[in-house]
C-alpha cells in the first residue's frame, strides 16, 4: 500500500491553504465541513465562495478558535507565502496556478515535517485527498494513490448507488440511539446481531421511504422484543422492458439486498445477472395464454416468504403498475400486514419508443398518447374503438400479438385512415430487438404470416413513421411493403 489512510480530526486546528482561485475553494469547503480553521494566503480571492467564506477584506489576525466542533472559519492572509505561515499549522494545502509557489511551499512544509497536499501533483504531496462518498457520519474514502483516478471515480459512483443518501440519516438515527440500545442489550454479540437486523431491515427500509418517526418506533419495537424474528418484507420492482441499464437505482439496490426473487418470464437474463448471487431465484413465468403459475399461487408465495422474514424482491417486467397486476399482489400483502415499498419502472411503451426511434407524442402528429391493452378477444371488445380511432393520437398497445387483425379492423372501422403508420416492436430494447413498419391496411397481413412473435409493442399512429429516420438501436427498421414485394 502505497498511502495510509487515515481520518483526521481537523475541528478548531490550523490549516494554511495557499492559493486564492477555485483550486483552492474546493479544498477549503471540504475542510470546512471538517470545522478547521482555516487561513487562506493569496494576493486575490478570486473564486466567489472563497471570498465569501473570508469576508471582504484581508483579516491577518485569526479569529478565536471557538469550541473547535462543528463549523469551520476561514481567515484571509492577502501577501505572499512565506515560511512562517506555517507555525502552529497541522496541515499544509498548495493551491496556486504557480509551480514554483507550491514548490517552495511543498518543501518548507517538508523542513518542518508537515503533511502538504499540492493540488493535482502527487510527486510534490506527502498526502493526498481520496474521493468520498459522503453519507456522514458515515463516510467512505475512496483513493487510487493518484495513479488512476479514472478507477477511484468509478468506484465512487458504484458507492454513490448503493449507499444512498439515506444511510446518512440512518448513520444519525443508530447514533441518537446508542446510548439506549447499549444499556438494553449490554451483550456484544446482541448487540451486534441487533445492529445487523436494523441496517438490513424494516429500520433501514423505512428510513429509506423517508418515514424517520415511524423507524424510531420500529427500533424501540424491536429492542423490546429482541429475540422476536425479523420481520419480512416486499418490495415489487419494475424491472424495465430488457435492458439492464434502464433499471433504477432503487431497483438495483432492491436487487443487491434480496433474499428471495420472484420473478416473470418477460424479466431479462441480463436483469436478474445484477441480483445479489446467494439470492434464491424464482421463476412464476407468465405467458401470454399460458399461465405457469396462478397469479393466486404468486400471492401464496409472496405472503409466504415475506413471513418467513426475508427480503422479497417481487420483479416483474416493465413498470409494476402498468398491466402488471402489481396493484393485485399490493392488495393482498396489506391485507396479510406485510410491509412493501415499490420502485416504478419504465413500461415497455416507453422503453420500446425509445429504442426504435419513435415519439410517442410530436407537436405535428400526436398530441396525447394511449396505453392500451387488447390481450384477448374479451379485452378487444370492451375497449373504446371509437375514442381509440381518433386522429392525432398515439395508441401503443401491449399484448396485442395475437390480435393485430381484429385490432387493425376495429380502428379502420371507427375511422382511423388505412395508411396509418404502425410500428411492431419486438424484444424492445433487447440486442434482438426487431421493429417492423407497416401501416393499419397491411396489419391483418402480418398477422396471417405470423411474422411477429411476443413480446412486441405496437405502436400505431403519425409518429411510428418517424422510427425510419430516428432509429438508433439494433438494425433498422424493416418496411413491411418492401418485404413482402422481395418475398
Ligand atoms: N408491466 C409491463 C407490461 C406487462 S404486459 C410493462 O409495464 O411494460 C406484457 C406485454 O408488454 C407484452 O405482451 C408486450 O406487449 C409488452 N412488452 C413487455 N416487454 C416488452 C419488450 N421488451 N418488447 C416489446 N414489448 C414488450
Amino acid at each position: 500500500m502505497r498511502y495510509f489512510p487515515l481520518f483526521a480530526d481537523l475541528r478548531g486546528r490550523r490549516v494554511l491553504v495557499v492559493g486564492g482561485g477555485e483550486v483552492a475553494e474546493r479544498k477549503v469547503r471540504l475542510l470546512l465541513e471538517a470545522g478547521a480553521r482555516i487561513e487562506v494566503v493569496a494576493h486575490a480571492l478570486v473564486a466567489h465562495e472563497l471570498s465569501a467564506w473570508a469576508g471582504d477584506r484581508p483579516s491577518p489576525i485569526f479569529p478565536p478558535a471557538g469550541e473547535g466542533r462543528g463549523e469551520g472559519c476561514v481567515s484571509w492572509l492577502a501577501r505572499d507565502f512565506d515560511e512562517s505561515q506555517l507555525d502552529g499549522a497541522t496541515l499544509v494545502v498548495a493551491a496556486t496556478s504557480d509551480a514554483a509557489v507550491n514548490e517552495r511551499v511543498a518543501s518548507a512544509a517538508r523542513a518542518r515535517h508537515l503533511l502538504c497536499n499540492v493540488v493535482d501533483d502527487a510527486e510534490r504531496s506527502s498526502f493526498i485527498v481520496p474521493a468520498i462518498v459522503d453519507r456522514s457520519p458515515l463516510v467512505i474514502a475512496i483513493s487510487s494513490g493518484g495513479v488512476a483516478p479514472v478507477l477511484a471515480r468509478l468506484a465512487r459512483e458504484r458507492i454513490e448507488v448503493l449507499f444512498d443518501e439515506s444511510f446518512g440519516v440512518l448513520a444519525r438515527l443508530l447514533a441518537d440511539w446508542r446510548g439506549r440500545i447499549k444499556r438494553a442489550l449490554p451483550d456484544v454479540g446482541a448487540r451486534r446481531r441487533f445492529y445487523e437486523r436494523v441496517v438490513r431491515g424494516r429500520v433501514a427500509e423505512l428510513v429509506r421511504s423517508r418515514q424517520p418517526h415511524a423507524a424510531g418506533q420500529e427500533i424501540e419495537r424491536q429492542l423490546a422484543l429482541p429475540s422476536q424474528p425479523a420481520t419480512g418484507s416486499v418490495v415489487i420492482v419494475g424491472a424495465g422492458p430488457g435492458d439492464p441499464g434502464l433499471l433504477t437505482l432503487n431497483a438495483l439496490r432492491a436487487l443487491q439486498e434480496a433474499d428471495v426473487i420472484l420473478h416473470d418470464r418477460l424479466v431479462s437474463g441480463a436483469v436478474l445477472g445484477l441480483a445479489r448471487r446467494d439470492a434464491e431465484r424464482i421463476s412464476v413465468g407468465k405467458a401470454a395464454g399460458a399461465h405457469s403459475v396462478p397469479q393466486s399461487r404468486i400471492h401464496e408465495l409472496l405472503v409466504e416468504h415475506a413471513l418467513a422474514g426475508r427480503r422479497v424482491v417481487r420483479l416483474k417486467g416493465g413498470d409494476p403498475f402498468v398491466f402488471g397486476r402489481g396493484g393485485e399482489e399490493l392488495e393482498v400483502l396489506a391485507q396479510h400486514g406485510i410491509p412493501f415499498e415499490v420502485v416504478p419502472g419504465i413500461t415497455a411503451a416507453i422503453g420500446c419508443a425509445g429504442y426504435a426511434g419513435i415519439p410517442l407524442t410530436h407537436r405535428d402528429h400526436a398530441q396525447s398518447v394511449r396505453f392500451v391493452t387488447a390481450h384477448c378477444g374479451e379485452s378487444v371488445d370492451t375497449l373504446d374503438w371509437a375514442s381509440l380511432a381518433q386522429p392525432r393520437q398515439t395508441v401503443a398497445l401491449y399484448m396485442g400479438v395475437a390480435a393485430l387483425g381484429r385490432i387493425a379492423e376495429r380502428l379502420l372501422a371507427h375511422g382511423r385512415e388505412a395508411a396509418t403508420p404502425v410500428a411492431i416492436v419486438e424484444n424492445g430494447t433487447r440486442p434482438d430487438q426487431r421493429v417492423t413498419l407497416t401501416t393499419l391496411a397491411a396489419l391483418d397481413d402480418v398477422a396471417r404470416r405470423g411474422a411477429v412473435q411476443s413480446p412486441a409493442l405496437l405502436i400505431v399512429g403519425e409518429v411510428a413513421a418517424l422510427a425510419a429516420q430516428l432509429h438508433w438501436f439494433g438494425d433498422a427498421p424493416r418496411p413491411w411493403e418492401a418485404l413482402r414485394s422481395a418475398a
